[in-house]
């Protein structure tokens, strides 16, 4: 556009010039006077210093003409130039604190990041919170709010230095970009600007803000980083803070590196079932007053190509909360079958997360494999539900049970007593039985507590007529009191450890042949 008006400023200019000079050469080169003179002895009436007049004159009002279509055209371009410039700013800057916005904030931070790279330098993204700000919009004004947000400006500019850049990506977000020196300790920075900015003190008719601090850093160390990825991590780490009283949280790295191993290592687990990596072992069950092996629990191993043999510690969270879940959990329940249709001698429970279960089709699913394993009693399966995974929907979950329930599976709560509503599970899911968590087991000898939360597990197992297992035993002084206090089953290394299918089966072959000790002493000591 400005371009445009330039050329034809230039035109304009230069066709007045060029009338101007070819007036003034037409007077003085081509005798023009003479010629003049002519044409008025042949035209008598005429007026000679009129005619004068308008030649003279006529080469000047087309200057005058130039001139003002030159000014109009500058006046023109600087309104424009103004126009674009305001609508320049309003792309940049928030409209109420005049501070850059999210979009000039990303290059801003591109600039300093691109900086920093040839320096010592760490640079630190810092973003405020404003806590609970639709909130405030329930009790406050928009002016009152708009105020607050001013004053918070203020506040955060006063307590700036110069170099820092302080912007405002969002409508309840501020945001700072400081560069410090590497040793300076990013902690001590967090602590102090939170002490400075957790309440803003207003006038008591204005709402009281309170913000929340998310930091992270990048420095030449670090693997190259945009800044829309910066700002993501600092995103990021504030939802850890949201329901506690901390004022700040800092980004943590290796929490990332951590969140890119799972994903691939999630990526290997969805291909080791096809590929055949996945195992079960078995750990035996032993009924207590009888010491019969009646039943098993089945636990995942993964055989990976590269990392080795992998207990499910190294695995199992990949697939809370994630769609594999189910693709898993059905891997292990069809494993199972396998296992109760080579040996019916031994039930089998089997470990499936919440978010499998509470799927809508998980009944149906179940009912598909069962069918497909017409010579396998349900009952022979047991599905262990891990408490301490959080069951969020018990509709979804009591509904689902109660479906397998139909089917003849049974139920028993995992790791009893570590979660927060377990007595709540008793009374709404159809629970068949409960395992204490080897956590309580370890030490209740000689831990009191402990002690009192196994008996008390037991005792409320009994009232709500559900059968007890006992994880973890590993001393026949632990057997001895869990008998004594009427514990109904015992899982634990005191009898043997996980077993690979056929080592579990010569396992209980020698078992029930040996009976190395009379089973009631075993129990009894
Ligand atoms: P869990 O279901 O509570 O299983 C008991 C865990 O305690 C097993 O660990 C078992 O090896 C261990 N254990 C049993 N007795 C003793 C003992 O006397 N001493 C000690 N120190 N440990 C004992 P494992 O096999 O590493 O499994 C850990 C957890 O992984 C399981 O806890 C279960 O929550 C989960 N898990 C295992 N297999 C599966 C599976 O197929 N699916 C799902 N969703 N989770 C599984
Ligand atoms: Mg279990
Ligand atoms: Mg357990």
């Amino acid at each position: 556009m400005q371009e445009q008006l330039r050329k034809q400023i230039i035109r304009d200019s230069i066709i007045s010039l060029a009338v101007l000079v070819l007036a003034t050469i037409w007077f003085t080169k081509y005798e023009t006077f003479e010629s003049i003179m002519l044409f008025l002895q042949q035209h008598e009436s005429w007026e000679l210093d009129e005619l004068f007049l308008v030649l003279l004159l006529s080469p000047a009002i087309l200057l005058w003409f130039a001139m003002r279509r030159f000014r109009d055209a500058l006046t023109q371009n600087r309104q424009r130039v103004l126009a674009e410039q305001e609508f320049q700013n309003k792309l940049k800057f928030d409209s109420l604190t005049g501070l850059p916005n999210n979009a000039f904030l990303e290059s801003l931070l591109d600039e300093k990041i691109e900086a920093i790279n040839n320096s010592n330098n760490t640079l630190v993204f810092v973003i405020i919170s404003i806590v609970k700000y639709e909130a405030l919009y329930e009790c406050h004004s928009s002016q009152e709010i708009d105020d607050s947000l001013i004053k918070l400006r203020n506040r955060i500019s006063d307590i700036s230095d110069l170099d820092w850049i302080i912007a405002k990506p969002s409508r309840n977000r501020f945001a700072l970009v400081i560069e410090i020196p590497e040793e300076k300790n990013i902690e001590v920075l967090a602590h102090k600007l939170s002490e400075q900015l957790k309440f803003i003190p207003l006038n008591t008719s204005e709402p009281v803000i309170q913000c929340k601090l998310g930091l992270t850093y990048f420095n030449d160390n670090d693997e190259p980083i945009s800044s829309v990825n910066m700002m993501m991590q600092a995103y990021e780490a504030l939802p850890k803070i949201q329901h506690d009283d901390t004022a700040y949280t800092i980004f943590q790295k290796a929490e990332e590196a951590n969140k890119l191993n799972d994903c691939k290592l999630r990526k290997e687990l969805s291909s080791a079932i096809s590929n055949n990596e996945l195992v079960l072992h078995f750990q035996p069950q032993v009924v207590l007053n009888s010491g019969e092996i009646l039943s098993a629990e089945a636990l995942v191993r993964w055989n990976h190509p590269e990392k080795g043999f992998l207990t499910p510690d190294k695995f199992i969270h990949l697939i809370d909360h994630h769609p594999i879940s189910s693709f898993f959990g059905e891997w292990v329940i069809e494993a199972a079958l396998n296992q109760i249709k080579k040996d019916a001698r031994v039930a089998i429970s089997v470990n499936i997360t919440v978010c499998h279960i509470e799927r809508a089709e998980f009944s149906q699913s179940l009912a598909k494999l069962l069918s497909r394993y017409p010579m396998v009693s349900p009952s022979k399966l047991k599905i262990e539900l891990t408490e301490s995974a959080g069951i969020t929907d018990y509709k979804k979950v009591a509904l689902s049970m109660k479906a397998c329930t139909a089917l003849g599976i049974r139920f028993s709560l995992d790791d009893f007593g570590t979660g927060y509503s377990a007595l709540n599970q008793l009374r709404v899911l159809p629970i068949a039985q409960i395992k204490i968590d080897r956590s309580f087991i370890r030490n209740f000898l000689t831990d009191q507590t402990d002690f009192m939360m196994v008996s008390s597990l037991i005792g409320l197992a009994s009232n709500f007529n559900l059968e007890v297992v006992a994880e973890g035993v590993e001393t026949l002084e632990q057997l001895a009191k869990l008998n004594d206090l009427g514990c109904h089953k015992v899982q634990g290394f005191l009898f043997s450890k996980p077993l690979s299918a056929p080592e579990f089966v010569s396992w209980i072959n020698e078992y029930n042949e040996l009976n190395f000790l009379p089973k009631k002493q075993v129990i009894r000591q």
